[in-house]
């Protein structure tokens, strides 16, 4: 079992498995000048599997897929074939912005992915080319359209910034709803050379619910698991909402995750700018048991609760693209 120091059992790791991304969203990732790692510094698919599987004989049950942007590795279901074969690996998910999705779906749930998580932060056309510094939305469509075929099962995210989308919740409530998927709302967290604008971006969940309770009969949902979203839903029609609150209620203390760059290093929080270096040691024949100690080496540095609110705040030096959201 994977404990760290605040009794949190770590049973969830989220691999990055690029730091590329076709995208470049305004809250994620500078314009230009975003420095990307040679392919040889990314860790192989094999090497990603060997942690993964000493990672779940520790204890880890659940992975979800993310980078930068997944689809834009080489062969992903590949991949998802190798680590949903796993003992112990009870579900492989994955995070996108649907551009390749497509293309991509059936592969991906062919070789064993059930969930998906999609970004769609509007519903119009030029504000989404606007965030995301790309024209992809007739992909996004397709995309979105390829992963209800496919049956997967689906949440929608979107992060919410004041003065961009905080104005179309209740239009993106109703569009997830009629995908028969909840609707999650991000509150912006401040990261890297992205997180240096005007802290005002973010807006809080309460501020968002009070929007949304002018337009729909919402009630709380009973709390599950270590799920970090506050979960509502409406009355009347079923749909349901996320709130991820990160900023103005952090829910740190049922944090049960871990991640692994795409450079191969595992990172006990994404604000916390600590890492254990596994990919020196897989590169330096390190045995499984000695993989174990990493990843005990990052949760025994797994913070109580991330810094962003403290007076003199502590943000990571890395943005959201490069550590894996
Ligand atoms: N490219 C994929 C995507 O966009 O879904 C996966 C990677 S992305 C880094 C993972 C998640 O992080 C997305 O839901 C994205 O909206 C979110 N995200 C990125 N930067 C953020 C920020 N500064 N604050 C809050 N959420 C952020
Ligand atoms: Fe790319 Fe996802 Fe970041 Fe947007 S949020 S730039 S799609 S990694």
């Amino acid at each position: 079992m994977l404990v760290d120091r605040f009794d949190r059992l770590i049973s969830y790791l989220r691999i990055s498995v690029t730091d590329r991304c076709n995208f470049r969203c305004v809250y994620c990732m500078p314009a230009e000048g975003i420095a990307v790692s040679p392919r040889s510094e990314l860790l192989s698919f094999e090497e990603i599997t060997r942690v993964a599987s000493v990672g779940a004989e520790l204890g880890l049950r659940k992975i979800r897929l993310t980078g930068g942007e997944p689809t834009v590795r080489r062969d992903l279901p590949q991949l998802v074939e190798m680590l949903a074969s796993i003992r112990g690996i009870e579900e492989v998910a994955m995070t996108t912005n649907a551009a390749l999705l497509d293309e991509l779906a059936a592969p991906l749930k062919d070789a064993g992915m059930s969930r998906l998580n999609i970004s769609l932060d509007t519903l119009d056309r030029d504000k989404a080319a606007r965030i995301a510094r790309r024209d992809e939305w007739d992909r996004v469509q397709r995309g979105i359209e390829a992963a209800q075929r496919e049956g997967f099962g689906l949440k929608f995210n979107a992060v919410v910034m004041r003065g961009w989308n905080d104005d179309e919740l209740g239009n993106l409530v109703s569009f997830a709803h009629s995908c028969g998927a909840p609707m999650r709302f991000i509150e912006w967290m401040p990261m890297g050379l992205t997180g240096q604008t005007d802290r005002n971006q973010t807006v809080s969940w309460r501020e968002m619910l009070g929007h949304l309770q002018t337009r729909f009969d919402l009630e709380p949902e009973a709390p599950t698991g270590a799920d970090p979203a506050k979960m509502w839903r409406c009355q009347r029609t079923g749909a349901r909402i996320g709130f991820i609150s990160s900023m103005s209620d952090h829910f740190c203390a049922t944090c049960n995750r871990m991640r692994l760059t795409a450079q191969g290093e595992l990172r006990p929080c994404l604000h916390q700018n600590a890492e254990v270096d596994v990919r020196r040691l897989l590169r330096g024949g390190a045995s499984d048991d000695e993989l174990a100690g990493a990843f005990r080496e990052a949760a025994g540095l797994k913070w109580a609760g991330h810094r962003m609110n403290d007076i003199i705040p502590l943000y990571s030096s890395k943005d959201m693209v490069s550590i894996g959201g």
